[in-house]
């Protein structure tokens, strides 16, 4: 498929990381093995400061690498020094979030001061997700939960009665924001997918960075930049996003979407969704509800069938079918992409889309 290229933020830091991620990754299997202090002598003489090495070692679980990666940028700079209040080696604040968007978002606000772990994996939607024990204990472990609110995790409401720790922050990012169809049968709580317009994403990042500050006080300079950097990328992004929807003339902006998600992508760009297939992915339309939807793809002229990458396009093919029209099957909109997708950031989603939707009906 017509992938964008692959211009992921995160792909050129991990390659000076790569020798101290070894590094990390060696030292406690060299410890763990017997070695003496003489046998990793030579491996911590490669630091210049005595602090990044008892972080890295202090890290030897299977899963070092966000913890340890970010640690190495630091500690053969000079710049390391001027930290020395920053946090106790290896203290991270340990975040949970349920969506991989939100958890992109994190890093990008909570830097090398936070640990994010995911809840809902990469191709799985958030409506339908079934939680496991491992969400569980992550939410038991969590400094702080962020999740989107607006009942699209309602199954969180019981991890957090069996599993969160007394007085945890759990913060919904979408918290304040003004939802469109509230009262519907499909989202009672009003349509929660607000991040699918940049400008929406940008109030996320208010919440995410004001619940860090919240958690750790000591971060607040780190997170107010980087939550001021990220939102600027956003804010830019937006702009970018309405100019390429305006390379398709205003009335033939219109989306039949597989899933509800696309209100406020429509609403900050320009668009009109003639109709969903599914209001909610757990509901379905019956034929009748289909064919009426397959005559007003035609009547209003609708170029294209819009669904995403978790779900079965099955229906959505037999309705464009029937309507005679196009089915582009693989935008992104509750789920990041998994690593060869090219779609490995909340911005990459967004770029994406739009350049498949506006390639789609230009
Ligand atoms: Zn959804």
């Amino acid at each position: 498929m017509a992938h964008q290229p692959a211009h992921a933020h995160t792909v050129p830091l991990h390659q000076p990381w790569t020798h101290w991620l070894l590094l990390a990754l060696l030292v406690p299997l060299i410890a763990a093995c017997g070695g003496n202090s003489s046998t990793t002598a030579p491996t911590t003489a490669l630091a210049p400061t005595s602090a990044p090495a008892p972080t890295a070692m202090a890290v030897p679980t299977e899963a070092p690498a966000p913890t340890a990666a970010p640690e190495p940028t630091a500690a053969p700079a000079p710049t390391a020094m001027l930290e020395p209040t920053a946090m106790a080696p290896g203290k991270t604040i340990k975040i949970v979030t349920t969506m991989s968007i939100l958890a992109d978002m994190v890093k990008n606000v909570g830097g090398e001061r936070v640990e994010a772990e995911n809840i809902i994996p990469i191709g799985a939607g958030p409506e339908d997700y079934q939680p496991t024990p491992q969400d569980a204990q992550k939410i038991a472990g969590a400094d702080i939960v962020f999740y989107n609110g607006h009942g699209l995790e309602e199954w969180l409401d019981d991890l957090f009665k069996s599993a969160a720790k007394p007085g945890q922050p759990q913060i919904a990012v979408s918290d304040g924001l003004e939802a469109v169809d509230v009262g519907s049968a499909d989202f009672k709580e009003g349509n929660p997918h607000f991040w699918m317009s940049a400008a929406n994403g940008a109030k996320y990042v208010e919440k995410i960075r004001d619940g860090l500050i919240q958690v750790d006080p000591d971060g607040k300079d780190t997170y107010t930049k980087n939550a001021d950097v990220y939102s600027k990328r956003l804010l830019d992004l937006n702009a970018e996003l309405k100019q390429q929807a305006d390379a398709v003339p205003a009335a033939e902006r219109k989306m039949v979407t597989n899933h509800d998600a696309f209100p406020y992508f429509a609403k900050e760009y320009g668009f009109t969704i003639v109709g969903n297939i599914l209001g909610n992915p757990e509901a379905e339309l019956s034929a009748g509800d289909l064919a009426k939807l397959a005559t007003a793809i035609k009547e209003q002229k609708v170029k294209a069938i819009f669904s995403e990458s978790q779900f079965n396009p099955k229906v959505a093919k037999t309705l464009a079918d029937e309507a005679g029209v196009q089915i582009i099957a693989n935008l992104y909109t509750d789920t990041l992409g998994d690593a060869g997708s090219g779609v490995t950031s909340y911005i990459d989603m967004l770029r994406y889309d739009m350049k498949t939707i506006v390639d789609s009906l230009k």
